[in-house]
């Protein structure tokens, strides 16, 4: 029979931490711990299954739930010998979300629940603490209108505020027990007014929690962090009901959050922070700002040692880095919980390597720890220093808060979530302020480049969630005082207003008025710019290890996009192997010098007249050649024919008809030009076509002028020859684009084999080369086997591809993709993340077909996809020799092609 409630305590549990997806994270971290003999307050955990089925009834309880919990809730009781309400002994709850992965913040918590008129008194008396057992039944009453009821919470706090005010109380801890009593009636009455009585009764409390909590899974902060984080929705979350444990019972007490490793830096020292006389709540809503853990070692050693044998006994078990939350509760200490800690890039590598050296994991582990994505900011700029610090001497520091998140961000301010989206979708690069961060704010937070909190530490919400996206982020900032009405921040007589220009140091806390220049990362300056030696740097030693182990491990070769010899050279010293993909049209662009040639073959009336165009742009692309293939030093350079069709390198009809009317309009007519711009309006509306995309370009340009495509051909051969002469070794691979039938592959094969072979003939040499195609038309992919007799290698254009297989415009999507996305009609946008299932099945045929008539043909991919972590993992499966991606991206993708890898080779056995 299906099991839908898990026990945990008494030093033994029902599940483990290879339940997550039944449990979610927390409830089966929570099981694990017991298990493993650690202190953890006991329980029980509905499974996300119970989730499902809630949700597949409409949202009614899954038969047999409550005889489970029940049950379950008897046996806690019985453990503890307390019970639910009771007017002597009464048990107190919590009741908390808990996805398969960590989502923080997201979900909503229930904290004290069971009480209600008469356990309050049997709190008191337990506890000996009459103004503890009202405070927590006047916080639960809070905690339980708004998450359950749907109270705003901001009528709770202006009743807090009341009682504050007429009692002359400066904090809530000031509050006397006549002033929480009142608080509570008030509490009450707010319940009335909204039609919806306080339930005295604990077990209708906890049914309306665990729906509450259930149906948080579908709250508009949970889903933008699914969005964003590509959590599929139908995981769902469990519920976990947990006996209290209490920090806020005295001085003895206290709660705290720490990471066993320092989560920007990864350098092994316990870190973390710790609030005497509070409610974990506390802490991890950022409302009080938290001392450093060494507070509780001076407070209480004891139990500090204690904590510190623990995390120690966690990380050995699971060999990484954790993010735990304790309680002390009257000098006892409790685990709440335990999570794989999130952490920078920096970190991510350090904690990696060092773990490794550590003899905790093996490299293949170390490799899987590390999230390709990741890699890519360890590219980013970090600030000038030289600038900073005449930025600083301006006077123009106007702050310091807590280094949360590193980085080097400059932006414009904002004072909300909205407006930080809002801007960032206008192309305005922002930072976002705020007093502190809240789950509402997550789509803001992402899409702002920095964010500054005034108030919270570094295990405040803005610190965690901003540090796991990757944000530059400081928190903590008490110098500044934030109004978020009024678009404005100060400190002291400096008024920040919305808009104005800042810069944020996530590494030191600094914030600055206006643009501080940014410089290359370290890993830029030891890679390309060889300004900082590999020595000197211990970031780059962590990630020249872990690069140096994904080489080892992986077998899926990579390449770049390049189109220039700097972009080549760049591509080389990120550990390309090769270039995938040289768009030859890019040289056509720049320099600006090559436009007016270009137009005259464009232009050409006849042949002779294209073939004299075509003569002067010649000696151009063979120095591009050259320069490419002299970068690359023989590894393979894949260039690709002409492929946009040619009105892209024509001037806009309306340019050209402003022009002309204004040379018309003038009294001294230039008539030679207004003939020129006539020629080239009418030119520009014969090439004008439907459906661009569709129309005359990729190798049908090449069919139709099969002079460009021989021009270019010899190009590459004359720049071949002349290095191979050199002694420089090359190797050319020749890539028609857009082919869809064996005509097209033959012809352009035949016209590229006679033009290289009689370049070579002429030079003398002998160059390797060979001649393949794009495979971006459907069509080619389900006829890759007549394909490939004449072509020697397949490159997957899966723009073009993924455009026609779906057959949307590449250029139009963004019209209705935003809507798709939102809907879910679309998991995510085919155009970054490749689609498997459709696109992917046409690949898998193609290589398949392909294979069938060359066995050895070579076969790579080009589209944006060659760069992204799990469209890199598809191509290892589907056997791909390699991929090709933008050169910054190539870390990442040498990363994810390593963890395809050993992914394969553990599901192997
Ligand atoms: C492609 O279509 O995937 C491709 C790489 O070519 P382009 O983006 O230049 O059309
Ligand atoms: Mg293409």
């Amino acid at each position: 029979m299906r099991k839908l409630v898990y026990f945990f305590g008494g030093g033994k549990a029902e599940g483990s931490s290879q339940l997550r997806t039944l449990l979610g994270g927390k409830g089966a971290e929570l099981a694990e711990m017991t298990n493993l003999g650690i202190r953890v307050p006991p329980g029980f955990t509905i499974t996300t299954e119970a989730w499902s089925e809630y949700v597949k009834l409409g949202r009614r309880d899954p038969r047999g739930l409550w005889e489970e919990v029940r049950e379950h809730l008897g046996r806690l009781e019985a453990l503890l010998e307390r019970r639910l309400g009771d007017a002597e002994r009464p048990l107190l709850v919590s009741v908390r979300s808990g996805a398969r992965v960590s989502m923080p913040g997201m979900m909503e918590t229930v904290l004290n629940l069971g009480l209600n008129d008469k356990a309050v008194e049997g709190l008191a008396q337990r506890t000996g603490n009459e103004r503890f057992a009202w405070d927590c039944y006047r916080r639960f009453l809070t905690m339980f209108g708004d998450v359950v009821l749907g109270i705003e919470r901001r009528r709770f706090e202006e009743l807090l505020q009341v009682a504050k005010t007429r009692t002359g109380a400066r904090t809530d801890a000031d509050l006397a027990v006549p002033a929480l009593r009142g608080l509570v009636s008030g509490y009450k009455g707010l319940y009335e007014e909204a039609g919806e009585p306080f339930p005295q009764d604990p077990m209708v409390q906890l049914t309306l929690a665990v729906h509450a909590v259930f149906d948080s899974w579908f709250s508009k902060k949970a889903e933008d962090y699914r969005r964003i984080h590509a959590v599929p929705n139908d995981w769902g979350t469990a519920v976990t009901i947990q006996a209290m444990v209490f920090g806020n019972l005295g001085e003895t007490s206290g709660t705290g959050v720490a990471f066993t490793r320092d989560p920007s830096s990864g350098e092994r020292r316990f870190f973390g922070e710790f609030l005497p006389n509070a409610q974990g709540e506390d802490v991890v809503a950022g409302t009080r700002t938290p001392q450093p853990i060494t507070a509780l070692r001076d407070r209480m050693p004891g139990v500090y040692q204690e904590l510190e044998a623990t995390y120690q006994g966690l990380e050995r078990h699971y060999r990484d880095m954790l993010d735990i939350e304790f309680t002390v509760q009257e000098g006892t200490l409790y685990l709440l919980q335990n999570r794989s800690g999130k952490r920078t890039a920096a970190a991510a590598v350090r904690i990696a390597v060092d773990m490794v050296s550590e003899g905790l994991i093996d490299r293949d582990l170390a490799l899987l720890r590390v999230d390709p994505d990741q890699l890519d900011r360890l590219l980013h700029p970090i600030f000038d220093q030289a600038a900073k610090a005449r930025a600083i001497a301006e006077g123009r520091l106007i702050a310091k808060g807590l280094p949360a998140a590193p980085g080097a961000s400059v932006g414009r301010v904002v004072f909300s979530a909205d407006d930080a989206e809002e801007w960032a979708e206008r192309g305005e690069k922002v930072i976002l302020i705020r007093t502190e961060t809240s789950p509402e704010d997550v789509a803001g937070m992402y899409a702002a480049q920095g964010i500054l909190t005034s108030r919270g530490g570094l295990t405040s919400h803005a610190a965690v969630v901003g540090r796991g996206m990757g944000k530059t982020c400081v928190v903590g900032c008490g110098d500044i005082t934030v109004d978020e009405d009024a678009l404005e921040f100060r400190r002291r007589d400096v008024v920040v207003r919305q808009g104005d220009v800042l810069s944020l140091d996530g590494e030191t806390g600094e914030v600055v008025l206006g643009a501080v220049p940014t410089k290359p990362s370290e890993v830029v300056q030891v890679l390309l710019e060889k300004s900082l030696t590999a020595e000197a740097s211990p970031l780059f030693q962590y990630f020249g290890a872990i690069m140096q182990w994904a080489d080892e491990a992986r077998r899926l070769g990579v390449r770049a996009n390049a189109d220039t010899p700097t972009d080549a050279a760049t591509a080389l010293a990120f550990g390309a192997e090769g270039i995938g993909l040289c768009r030859t049209e890019h040289m056509f662009f720049k320099p600006e010098a090559r436009i007016p040639i270009v137009r005259e073959m464009i232009l050409a009336r006849d042949r002779e007249a294209r073939l004299r165009a075509l003569e002067k742009l010649l000696p151009m692309q063979r120095e591009d050649f050259i320069g490419i293939f002299r970068a690359m030093h023989g590894r393979p350079v894949t260039i690709r024919l002409l492929d946009p069709p040619l009105h892209e390198f024509l001037p806009k009809e309306r340019e050209i008809g402003k022009e002309l009317a204004a040379l018309r309009a003038k009294t001294r007519k230039d008539r030679q030009r207004i003939a020129e711009l006539e020629m080239i309006l009418e030119k520009v509306r014969s090439l004008q076509e439907a459906n661009p995309m569709l129309g005359h370009r990729g190798c049908r340009l090449g069919i139709t002028y099969p002079e460009i495509y021989e021009m270019q051909v010899r190009a590459i051969f004359e720049a071949a020859a002349l290095l191979v002469r050199e002694g420089v070794a090359v190797e050319p691979e020749v890539m028609i684009p857009l082919t869809g039938t064996i005509g097209e592959m033959r012809l352009t094969r035949e016209m590229a084999v006679r033009t290289a072979e009689a370049v070579l003939a002429e030079a003398g040499v002998r160059v390797a080369y060979t001649v393949g195609t794009m495979i971006e038309v459907p069509r080619a992919a389900l006829v890759a086997d007549q394909i490939a007799r004449d072509a020697e290698f397949f490159s997957f254009g899966t723009n073009d591809l993924t455009q026609l297989t779906y057959g949307y415009s590449r250029d139009d999507v963004g019209k209705f993709l935003p809507l798709y996305l939102e809907r879910e009609l679309l998991p995510r946008d085919p155009f970054r993340v490749l689609d498997q299932e459709g696109v992917g099945e046409l690949i898998r045929t193609g290589i398949e077909r392909g294979r069938q008539t060359r066995s050895d043909l070579k076969v790579g991919i080009c589209g944006e996809h060659g760069g992204e972590p799990s469209s890199v993992e598809f191509c290892h499966r589907v056997g791909m020799t390699y991929v090709s991606c933008s050169p910054f991206q190539i870390p990442t993708a040498r990363l994810a092609a390593a963890q395809a890898r050993i992914k394969e080779r553990g599901s192997d056995g």
